[in-house]
C-alpha cells in the first residue's frame, strides 16, 4: 500500500477530544474516527489491526473446536423478556436503558442485542438433542450495541462494538468446567499473542448470570476498574467481587447512648476530626431506593459501600434491584431522614437495613442522631438497632487483608479484556433446551458464555505499548509489517519503487511511503503509526551501502545491500515469527 494512496491522515497535534493515551494515538495516527459519543468508524489502518487480531481469535477458537456463526443482531423483544426459573428480572428489565430498543413496521417490538445467550440457546434447542450431540461451541464475530450511560472517549468504552462471542453447551456440570477450562486457555493464549500484560480475575456475572466468572484484565492507569491481588496466594478479583478480612477492633464495655453536639459534621472526615476517633469508630451510612422501598445500608466509617455487592445481595433476598438508586432528597423527607446525620437507630420495619460484616468488629460506634449537627455517641448492636440482613457490601482496598491466606491485597487499574461465564441451566430452564442422555432421560444442558472486545483489545493494546513518539505495534498485529520509506525520492525513486515490489512480490505486507514529504514528516509519521520493521532507502543509505532496517523498538539501526535487502528482511521477520 502506498502512504499517497491510503485512507488516512495523521495529526500532529492531539485532538481535543482524547480522553486516554490510545485514543489520541489512534486518532492522530488515523486508525480511527469518532461519528458520535461512542460510536467510531474505523479507518483502512484500524481495520487491518482489527482483522490481525480477528486471525489469532479465530485461530484459537477453532483449535478449541469452535464453529464460527452469525448469529442475528435484530432479536424479536419476546426472547429479552423471559423471566429466570429460579425467580428475579428478566434481561429486558436487567439490561434496563443500555438495551437499544425498537418497533419494525408492523410495530412488533424488537431489540438490537448486546450479547447472544437467547438466541444460541434456542439454537441448542433445535440442533442439540442427544447427549452425543454434546460438547458444543459456536462463537461469531459481530457489532453489538449497548447504550452506555457516559461513553468515553476512545475504544474503552463505546455505544458501538465488535465483538467476539462463543456460547459451550454441556451435557452436566463437569462438562462445562472442562469447556470453561478450555476457553480460558485459549483466552490466555489470544492475549499472550496480543503482546498484553494481564490478569485472570473473579469478578461479578452481572447481566449475563450464572456463579461463577472470570475477567481477563488488561494493567493500564487508563482502566476504570480496581483489581485487587494476593501478594501471597493467587487470589485476584474485580473489587465489585473482592472479599477480604474486616479488620478487628478491640471489644470496649458497651456504654450508654449519648447525644453529642457535632456543628458542621456531615462527612466522616468532619466528624473524625471533630471528635478525635478513629473512622473505624464510625457507621457510615447511606440511604437507597428499590422497587420503591427505603434501603438503609450501613458499613463501618472506614470503608466504602459496593454498589454491585449491594445489588447482588438484595437480588439474593428477592428484592428487585434493577432500579436501585440513591435516595432523592424527597424520598429521604418522605421517610424523615436527614441526610448526613442518618443512623440505624428507631427505624420503622418497612425501612430495609443491611449491614456490613464490619459492623460485627467493633462496637461503641458513633452514628447520626437523625437531626442536623447531633451524633450519638457508644451505639450498639443489637441493643441499639436492628440488621435485617448482615452481608459482605463493602468495597475491598489497597492494603486489605486477604480471606483466603492472610496475605496483603494490592489494588491495581485494569480494563476488561474478556470476560468468561460459567452460566448453568438459567437459559436451559428458560427455553426448555434439553437432551436425552444415554438411558433416554430428558436434561437440561449446562451453557458457558465467553466474550472479548476486539477494538477494545485494539485499545489496550496501544494503552500498554506506546512511546512519546507513537504506537508500538507487536509484530504479529501491526496493520503491515513493514514501514518502506522512501527518502529524496527524486535521486531513488527507482530503487525504492524496486524494493516495493520486490517486498510486496516476496508476500511481505508494506506500507510505502512514496509521498513528496520531507525526511522528518515521515519519519515522524512512521513512528506514530508504529509499524514493527522500517526500512528506509535514502541518498545517505545508498551512500552507507544499501537500506537501513530498524525495529520500532529499538534505538540502534543496520544497512543491508540492496541485492540482499528482501532476504534479510524476510529473516528478520521469520526470526521474530511473523513468517
Ligand atoms: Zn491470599
Amino acid at each position: 500500500m502506498r502512504v499517497s494512496q491510503l485512507l488516512t491522515t495523521t495529526l500532529r497535534e492531539a485532538p481535543r477530544e482524547a480522553e486516554e493515551r490510545s485514543h489520541e494515538l489512534l486518532l492522530r495516527a488515523g486508525f480511527i474516527r469518532q461519528l458520535t459519543a461512542g460510536v467510531y468508524s474505523y479507518l483502512p489502518l484500524g481495520n487491518r489491526v482489527l482483522r490481525n487480531i480477528m486471525q489469532i481469535v479465530r485461530e484459537e477458537m477453532d483449535r478449541i473446536g469452535g464453529q464460527e456463526v452469525i448469529l442475528p443482531m435484530l432479536q424479536p423483544e419476546e426472547i429479552w423478556d423471559q423471566r429466570p426459573a429460579s425467580g428475579g428480572p428478566s434481561r429486558l428489565e436487567l439490561y434496563g436503558p443500555v438495551l437499544f430498543r425498537l418497533q419494525d413496521r408492523k410495530e412488533r417490538a424488537m431489540v438490537i442485542a448486546p450479547t447472544h445467550e437467547e438466541v444460541s440457546a434456542l439454537l441448542a434447542k433445535e440442533f442439540l438433542r442427544s447427549y452425543r450431540d454434546l460438547p458444543q461451541m459456536l462463537y461469531q464475530f459481530q457489532v453489538k450495541l449497548r447504550d452506555e450511560p457516559r461513553p468515553r472517549g476512545g475504544l474503552l468504552r463505546v455505544r458501538e462494538f465488535l465483538m467476539k462471542d462463543l456460547y459451550s453447551f454441556d451435557a452436566d456440570q463437569a462438562g462445562l468446567d472442562r469447556s470453561f477450562e478450555r476457553v480460558k486457555g485459549a483466552y490466555q493464549a489470544i492475549f499472550r499473542r496480543c503482546g498484553l500484560d494481564f490478569l485472570s480475575v473473579q469478578a461479578d456475572s452481572g447481566v449475563i448470570g450464572g456463579k461463577e466468572s472470570l475477567e481477563f484484565v488488561a494493567i493500564t492507569d487508563a482502566g476504570e476498574d480496581t483489581i485487587l491481588k494476593c501478594d501471597t496466594c493467587d487470589y485476584a478479583a474485580n473489587q465489585e467481587k473482592a472479599e477480604f478480612v474486616r479488620t478487628a477492633l478491640p471489644e470496649e464495655l458497651a456504654l450508654p447512648l449519648e447525644e453529642v453536639h457535632t456543628p458542621g459534621c456531615m462527612a466522616i472526615s468532619d466528624l473524625v476530626a471533630y471528635l478525635n476517633i478513629p473512622e473505624a469508630k464510625t457507621m457510615k451510612v447511606v440511604c437507597y431506593v428499590a422497587s420503591g422501598r427505603m434501603v438503609l445500608v450501613v458499613v463501618r466509617g472506614d470503608l466504602e459501600v459496593n454498589e454491585v455487592k449491594l445489588t447482588n445481595t438484595l437480588n439474593r433476598a428477592g428484592v428487585n434491584a434493577t432500579d436501585l438508586h440513591l435516595a432523592t432528597p424527597e424520598e429521604l423527607a418522605r421517610e424523615g431522614i436527614i441526610a448526613g446525620y442518618t443512623s440505624p437507630l428507631q427505624k420503622d420495619e418497612h425501612i430495609l437495613i443491611i449491614a456490613d460484616t464490619s459492623l460485627q468488629q467493633g462496637n461503641n460506634f458513633v452514628a447520626g442522631a437523625n437531626r442536623v449537627d447531633y451524633h450519638v455517641q457508644h451505639v450498639n448492636y443489637p441493643r441499639d438497632f436492628r440488621v435485617d440482613l448482615w452481608a459482605d457490601i463493602a468495597s475491598a482496598y489497597d492494603q486489605a487483608t486477604c480471606t483466603f491466606c492472610g496475605g496483603t491485597l494490592h489494588a491495581f487499574r485494569g480494563c476488561e479484556l474478556g470476560h468468561i461465564f460459567k452460566i448453568g441451566t438459567r437459559y436451559a430452564e428458560m427455553f426448555d433446551v434439553s437432551y436425552l442422555d444415554a438411558e433416554g432421560n430428558a436434561r437440561l444442558i449446562q451453557m458457558g458464555s465467553y466474550g472479548i472486545g476486539i477494538g477494545r483489545l485494539m485499545a489496550l493494546i496501544v494503552e500498554q505499548q506506546h512511546d512519546d513518539k507513537g504506537i508500538i505495534w507487536p509484530l504479529q498485529i501491526a496493520p503491515y509489517q513493514i514501514a518502506l520509506l522512501g527518502l529524496d525520492l527524486d535521486k531513488t525513486g527507482s530503487i525504492a519503487e524496486q524494493l516495493y515490489a520486490d517486498l510486496t512480490a516476496a508476500g511481505l505486507s508494506v506500507l510505502f511511503d512514496d509521498r513528496a514529504e520531507t525526511a522528518g514528516v515521515k519519519f515522524n509519521d512512521a513512528d506514530l503509526i508504529g509499524l514493527s520493521l522500517r526500512v528506509v532507502v535514502s541518498k545517505r543509505s545508498l551512500k552507507n551501502g544499501g537500506v537501513e532496517l530498524k525495529w520500532r523498538a529499538r534505538k540502534e539501526s543496520s544497512i543491508v545491500p540492496i541485492a540482499e535487502a528482501v532476504q534479510a528482511i524476510r529473516d528478520a521477520l521469520q526470526e521474530k515469527g511473523s513468517l
